[in-house]
């Protein structure tokens, strides 16, 4: 595919109009975060599933396609963020396909559907950790989705551009077939159709001008820059939030398969369990915890069952919610309403009340605990607390090499065709070894490249 200038102007009109909601991953992220669960699959027949070169850009498809109803304008873009979605799309494939999942179509579906939950479940944990910090240490995420985009593209070359496939006769019969759970939805084929192409236009421009903001957004939100891709020890973090999608696919394998049960759904926890210096101050972030499940859990059934408790086993006045609206989703947040005690153990308990959207409830309690941190004047009774993120005066993004980075010759994996090459025709300086400038040409890429950036800087101040 060549691309010509009125392709080019409407990616780049896509990607600034996707994803939609001023929050949450990109949708390049969304994508490296299930490449990254893969790796973390212990070895079996789901990651044989989503190893095949078959279904590596499926899983990828699936990663995008919530935002892709965004894309398209339909509602459909929010009711697949959700668990819902993902309880009717199991159904669905276990009705159509559950003789024998091993076929072609089924192993397509199951692909997809991991994608799918992939998006939703990375929404819910980023939201919740990683922006809520970059809104506390930055002083504004709104544009941490786009941001992240272009530090990623730029750092870490995902090579996971995709011309994404959905299979929109079978999501249409999906919303046609559960519409309880489905807000009554019923989009048709043309829409997914108008999704699938935008959100591939937008994925092609964030691939062909990320870089473009890179710098830009470095300098706006310079903790996120430096740490949404930290494996360790910051929650939230693309690679932290793919060791809970990858935990997630392992009880959507056992859902698909109609083995699952409610005492294998327990995800994970932040902090972990046994974790010390959990901060205090309720109006800092940190002090609020999560704990995640692999099944759409029932938030009216919350009140008295999911609890915080201190030493004496009382309970402490906490809340407990979702990070956004739905009255069906994984992972649950527990805040206490006051400050908690310096240097106390507390544990979050989820009780046996707690039900599923299929009204079943959890067999066994599941809890963790964690540790506050000690008062200003007791630290030397704590193990020592992390050295404080000090925002620089002047924040300046890392020296490189200027323009889009040039993708090594050979070693293409199957994520990327078309696209590379489209790239390039786009008129993108081929710069990136050679320490050229981006200035260095008025050729359509740089230009386009400046467009952008005023563009997003425009997004950004309205
Ligand atoms: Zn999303």
């Amino acid at each position: 595919m060549v691309w010509n200038r009125l392709q080019v102007a409407l990616a780049f009109a896509a990607v600034l109009v996707v994803p939609l909601r001023a929050s949450a991953n990109g949708i390049v992220s969304h994508m490296h975060i299930s490449d990254l669960a893969l790796r973390r699959l212990p070895p079996g027949e789901l990651r044989d599933l989503l190893s095949d070169p078959e279904l590596v850009d499926i899983y990828r498809a699936g990663s995008v396609f919530p935002d892709s109803g965004y894309a398209a304008s339909d509602a459909y873009g929010e009711i697949c963020h959700w668990e819902p979605f993902t309880t009717a799309y199991i159904r669905w494939i276990r009705e159509n396909h559950g003789d024998d999942l091993t076929t072609p179509e089924a192993r397509f579906h199951i692909a997809f559907l991991m994608g799918q939950a992939s998006h939703g479940l990375a929404d819910q944990v980023f939201d919740s950790l990683f922006m809520a910090r970059t809104t506390q240490l930055d002083g504004d995420s709104s544009n941490l989705d786009t941001a992240a985009e272009g530090w990623l593209v730029v750092e870490h070359d995902p090579r996971n551009e995709i011309e994404a496939v959905f299979d929109g006769e079978a999501m249409v019969d999906v919303f046609a077939g559960y519409p309880e759970l489905l807000d009554d939805h019923d989009p048709d084929a043309a829409t997914f159709e108008t999704g699938r192409v935008q959100i591939s236009r937008a994925i092609g421009a964030i691939y062909a001008f990320g870089w473009t903001w890179y710098d830009m957004y470095w300098i706006e939100m310079p903790w996120a820059a430096t740490h949404y891709y930290e494996a360790d020890n910051v929650p939230g973090s693309l690679p932290h939030v793919a060791t809970f999608v990858a935990e997630y696919w392992q009880v959507l394998w056992e859902r698909v398969h109609g083995r699952d049960t409610l005492g294998e759904s327990f995800l994970g926890t932040w902090p972990e369990d046994g974790a010390v210096n959990f901060e205090t101050a309720r109006d800092r972030v940190e002090s609020r915890a999560m704990i995640v499940f692999g099944h759409g859990l029932d938030r009216s059934t919350f009140g008295g069952n999911v609890r915080l408790l201190d030493p004496e086993g009382a309970v402490v006045p906490a809340e407990a919610r979702f990070i956004y609206g739905s009255p069906f989703a994984n992972a649950i947040l527990v805040q206490a309403n006051d400050d908690l005690a310096y240097d106390t153990e507390y544990v979050v308990e989820v009780g046996t009340g707690v039900r599923d959207i299929d009204a079943r409830a959890i067999p066994e309690p599941v809890s963790f605990s964690f540790r506050t941190r000690c008062a200003p004047d007791r630290l030397g009774d704590c193990p020592p607390l992390p050295e404080e993120w000090v925002r620089p005066e002047d924040p300046m993004p890392p020296p490189r090499d200027a323009g889009r980075p040039r993708r090594p010759d050979g070693g293409t994996d199957a994520g990327i065709d078309a696209g590379s090459e489209a790239t390039i025709d786009a008129g993108t300086p081929d710069v990136g070894g050679g320490g050229g400038c981006a200035t260095s040409g008025a050729s359509s890429g740089a230009l386009l490249g400046l467009a952008v950036t005023w563009l997003a800087r425009r997004r950004r101040t309205r």
